[in-house]
């Protein structure tokens, strides 16, 4: 054989090989495409299915897959954008309080959603907000070509202004070119400026689109929903009371692209829910976590594992929950979140172990931030039977509030306030009556972990640090309507003199033995119950 023929055999080999082994060319590539629609794609359509959607509806021509690293960078600021939201002044313009007289501030501003509404509708849809980002966030470079994502926004009787001011801040903080579409999905609510007046609105962008749940849901299914009919390259979750920030999309899809199953987090910001203030959370350099109950918090991050440049990204266990972007495909790959979720809570643990354990790592990206509003309360009614307001006392008509209780002493009672809103929650007149079956002060996710305890068949009833372990936190509530606590064989008794809570022998005859829980959710609570097939 002559040299020239050898040489060009040996690069067909060559090539046939790369086609056959690398992992991004060739055969395994077609492989894996193939794999893929019968995977992932039929999570989706089952999920579409599960969430009642018409299978095929609205299905537009997927976009080509998008390419990692070794490509070309640049700079994804709006500078104009910016240069005009710098110039914007006005009530709560810069993320700026607003500022509050008394009457802004009664009870009524809070009761349908849990954050001041009136201030709400006085602050623009297009509120500019301060860049609180690391200095070096405005100098980093992202690939010149990012995946584009869909942005899937679930609400439940959210408020006009703050879900529409989620709208405008995507859309007019993102680079409209990665913004396949804005879904809307609506899980169940009942409020009226929810239905035609927000479609008509909306009707304005044509990147916005609106489905609704055909029941209550919970904002998993909801989710779900929305990812099932999505087109972008990328999901993209965000609640419906959030203010995206500067140049927040790009850093997102930026690590995505470069791994496709990278999980990535923006920093979530405070919208205070008084005054629509706009802030940072305490501490950057931070990671998710959990503790025994599942309770998830932020912790420092060790300073070994600290990035030289703190606007880098970092890995974080655990991710907040509410606000993140996933490569859809990987999003299906993993399953997607378990159907079985109800409301909300525990679903940041299901989504991180599977991207765990599936070889995938969650970031945070701190040149992405995220305003959120925190509720002072959970305005909606969460059907699942765990969460109560007050429990009141037969005999004496009074309530037990924990406002003054100071763990170790004793529980007393105090007079009812009228209502689940703020009141009620202010005077921790608000209990969880969990799975754990202890009794604890607060609303089922943000409860605080202090549980009703009694040591003997006479003791007072204090509150005490939850241990989770039933024992003396363990408490029955009968049909005869008694606190039974079955380790003393005793219940909850009280007196109308001196409103300590105790524990006495049993006499469910007695009405200051018999005690009332009243539930947050009554009305919706039953319609939710009939409704529910689970
Ligand atoms: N949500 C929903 N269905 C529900 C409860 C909540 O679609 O049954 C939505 C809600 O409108 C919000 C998101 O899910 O966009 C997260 O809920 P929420 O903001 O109440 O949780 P938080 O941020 O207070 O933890
Ligand atoms: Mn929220």
């Amino acid at each position: 054989m002559k040299r020239k023929e050898k040489r060009l055999l040996q690069a067909v080999a060559l090539g046939l090989t790369a086609l056959v082994f690398l992992p991004n060319v060739g055969l395994w590539a077609l492989y894996r495409e193939r794999q893929l629609e019968g995977g992932p794609e039929g999570a989706e359509a089952a999920a579409a299915a599960r969430a009642g959607v018409a299978q095929g509806q609205q299905r537009r021509p997927r976009k080509d897959i998008y390419f990692g690293d070794g490509q070309r960078r640049k700079d994804w600021h709006d500078k104009e954008a910016i240069r005009k939201d710098a110039e914007r002044v006005g009530n709560g313009e810069q993320g700026k309080p607003f500022p509050l007289t008394d009457a802004e501030r009664v009870d009524q501003a809070y009761r349908e959603n849990g954050f001041n509404i009136f201030v709400s509708d006085k602050i623009a849809l297009n509120r500019s907000l301060p860049d609180i980002r690391h200095p070096n966030c405005n100098s980093k470079l992202y690939l010149e070509k990012l995946p584009n994502t869909s942005i899937i926004i679930p609400f439940h009787n959210e408020g006009w202004s703050s879900l529409l001011r989620t709208v405008h801040s995507v859309l007019s903080r993102s680079p409209p070119e990665l913004v396949a579409e804005i879904v809307l999905v609506d899980d169940f609510s009942d409020r009226e400026h929810l239905k035609k007046r927000l479609e008509d609105y909306m009707a304005q962008f044509p990147s916005v689109r609106i489905l609704r749940t055909k029941k209550r849901e919970g904002l998993i299914r909801t989710r779900m929903l929305g990812a099932s009919v999505a087109i972008g390259d990328v999901i993209t979750f965000l609640d419906s009371h959030c203010e995206a920030n500067v140049n927040w999309l790009p850093p997102l899809l930026d690590r995505i692209a470069s791994n496709r199953k990278t999980i990535v987090c923006p920093m979530i910001d405070v919208i205070d829910n008084d005054h629509f203030g706009y802030k940072t959370q305490a501490g950057d350099a931070m990671r998710g976590a959990f503790d025994w109950e599942m309770y998830y918090k932020r912790i420092p991050i060790p300073p070994e594992l600290q990035k030289p440049d703190p606007s880098d990204p970092f890995e974080s266990p655990v991710m907040a929950g509410g606000l993140f972007a996933v490569d859809r495909k990987w999003f299906w790959e993993l399953g997607g979140y378990d159907p079985g979720l109800e409301i909300w809570g525990g679903e940041q643990y299901e989504i991180s172990f599977k991207v765990w354990m599936c070889g995938g790592r969650m970031e945070d990206i701190p040149c992405s931030r995220v305003g959120h509003i925190y509720r002072k309360y959970i305005p909606y009614k969460i059907p699942t039977g765990v969460s109560l307001a007050r429990i009141r006392n037969v005999g004496t008509q009074l309530c037990i509030g924990t406002k003054h209780g100071a763990p170790g002493s004793p529980l007393r009672l105090e007079g009812c306030v009228k209502g689940r809103a703020e009141a009620a929650w202010s005077n921790v007149q608000v209990f969880t009556f969990s799975w754990r079956e202890d009794i604890r002060p607060g609303d089922p996710q943000h409860t605080k972990k202090f549980c009703f305890d009694t040591i003997s068949h006479s003791s007072p009833v204090t509150l005490y640090d939850c241990h989770g372990m039933k024992g003396n936190q363990l408490w029955k509530y009968g049909n005869d309507k008694t606190l039974y606590h079955p380790v003393s064989g005793s219940c909850m008794d009280c007196t109308e003199s001196d409103h300590r809570v105790f524990m006495n022998t049993c006499s469910p005859s007695s009405p200051t033995q018999q005690w009332i829980f009243q539930y947050t959710n009554s009305t919706v609570l039953e319609k939710f119950n009939r409704n529910s097939d689970l």
